[in-house]
């Protein structure tokens, strides 16, 4: 009996601070908070690509974050999305996808699908996006929510990633949003001559890299900012 009333109230409690935050957010005015993130956070950072502003005044990143932390959406920094991981801080997805210089015609390969939002915004500045996840639960939590807010572009794959999607390689475009200590030679091959890839690499201290390919398959790198990543599990 007393168990019984314990599980009610235990149950009352959970379900009443999911809808207290669904009815809270009812109030919270996601759209001005999107254009706020874009002018604040992105474009003062010296973000300019008209496709990844565009993108990220539009999509709905309160869906992508842990229900409890709807309110902190479009706050600038990265928030936990379970199983460890976490969702990248705004900026961050902006900054990586603008140096990837998308037309809107590319073949996108990303590695660490996470919440989804990153493919999300990749969806929208490319024209495929091929997007792997480690973790399984959030893997199919992912699918499901890109299917429902219909990014039909967005193809994802439950499974490790430091093999890279050879059946759909070669990619114009890679991202890689966990961090290995080194560069995974799978991903490297299946960039496309002329193709771009950005990753974070290192363990404790880590860079982003920018790798680009040109046309005779010569592999340049550059050093940009320094980040910090989940580390890419996995490899074995
Ligand atoms: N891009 C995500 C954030 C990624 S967090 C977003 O927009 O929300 C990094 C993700 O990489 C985690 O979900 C982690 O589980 C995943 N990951 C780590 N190692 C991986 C691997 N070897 N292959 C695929 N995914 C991996």
């Amino acid at each position: 009996m007393r168990i019984s009333v314990l599980l009610l109230t235990l149950a009352c409690i959970i379900n009443c601070k999911e809808n207290m935050s669904k009815k809270q957010a009812a109030h919270i005015d996601f759209e001005h908070k999107r254009h706020n993130m874009v002018a604040k956070q992105i474009i003062s950072r010296g973000v300019s690509d008209n496709r990844v502003l565009k993108a990220m005044r539009s999509i709905p990143r309160e869906k992508f974050v842990l229900p409890a932390y709807m309110d902190q959406a479009y706050e600038d920094y990265p928030l936990p999305i379970g199983y460890g991981q976490t969702i990248s801080q705004p900026y961050i997805v902006a900054y990586m996808t603008e140096v990837l210089q998308l037309d809107g015609t590319e073949k996108v390969l990303e590695i660490g699908t996470g919440s989804g939002y990153q493919a999300a915004v990749l969806s929208e500045c490319a024209a495929q996006v091929f997007t792997i996840e480690i973790v399984e639960p959030l893997c199919n939590q992912a699918r499901e929510l890109l299917a429902d807010l219909n990014y039909d572009n967005v193809h994802v794959r439950c499974g490790d990633g430091f093999q890279g999607w050879p059946e759909e390689a070669p990619f114009d475009a890679i991202i890689v949003t966990a961090a290995p200590p080194d560069i995974p030679p799978a991903l490297m091959e299946q960039l496309a001559h002329g193709g771009r890839m950005i990753i974070p690499v290192g363990k404790y201290i880590q860079h982003l890299k920018l790798l680009t390919k040109d046309m005779t398959g010569m592999i340049a790198e550059e050093k940009l900012i320094a980040v910090r990543f989940v580390p890419m599990t996995g490899g074995k």
